[in-house]
């Protein structure tokens, strides 16, 4: 019977030969029994650690527990890394108190995108509407999230705070490129950070009192 052999140390180097020693496979070796008890043990160590603090309720972050243990893998998507303060996320469109898009399709956003991503077509408001005449709406709005580079230009851009980056989310890992094209809908119910989908800034519409700008309702 042919006997197995496997590398016991580095091969030597003797002037352009290799010289390369081996050993034979003890029994021990072979049934892998040391190596399968030491993992066995390593795992009841976590086993009775984590039900231990699980009952005393003092389980910390088990992603940041794994960094403390100099351990950089973690079971994703059960578990994610904490983002840093200034992550961007993906984008989102805001919506008014009527639901409608407070984009006023003014194309700000798409001139400043260095990735040209993003694609608006403007439309007028429909007639008797008092914004008719008076400021656009994007009848499309597209974004195309696997060019975008994220550098949140075309939110700086935006006058009406209609474009944000503040849903904590990155792109979810599609199989397919038309899945990363975001369209209007898909732009307008995407939550915040903070689960709203409106913005920050009250929005002061034209006849509104508030209304600090042109007006053409009362003929400025
Ligand atoms: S984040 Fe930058 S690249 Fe992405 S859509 Fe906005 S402006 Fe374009
Ligand atoms: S999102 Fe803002 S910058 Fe872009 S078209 Fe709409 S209003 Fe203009």
């Amino acid at each position: 019977m042919a006997t197995s052999t496997f590398p016991k140390k580095p091969p030597v180097t003797k002037g352009a030969a290799v010289v390369v020693e081996y050993v034979d496979r003890s029994p021990t070796t072979q049934s892998y029994l040391p190596e399968i008890v030491k993992g066995l043990g390593v795992s009841m160590k976590h086993f009775f650690k984590n039900t231990k603090e699980m009952v005393r309720g003092e389980r910390p972050d088990p992603v940041l527990e794994r960094y403390d243990d100099g351990i950089s893998t973690i079971s994703y998507p059960e578990q994610k890394r904490p983002y840093p303060e200034r992550f961007r996320g993906l984008h989102r469109l805001t919506q008014r108190e009527d639901g409608s898009p407070r984009c006023v399709a003014c194309l700000c956003c798409s001139t400043a995108c260095p990735a040209q991503c993003i694609f608006i077509e403007a439309g007028e408001y429909a007639e008797g509407d008092k914004r008719r005449g008076y400021e656009r709406y994007p009848v499309k709005f597209v974004i195309d999230e696997l060019r975008c580079i994220f550098c949140g230009f075309c939110v700086e851009a935006c006058p009406c705070d209609a474009i944000r980056m503040d849903t904590g989310l990155h792109a979810t890992p599609y199989d397919s490129r038309d899945q990363f094209i975001y369209a209007k809908d898909l732009l307008l119910n995407q939550p915040g950070a903070d689960g709203t989908v409106k913005s920050a800034n009250p929005r002061h519409e034209p006849g509104d009192k508030s209304h600090p700008g042109v007006d053409r309702l009362r003929a400025h």
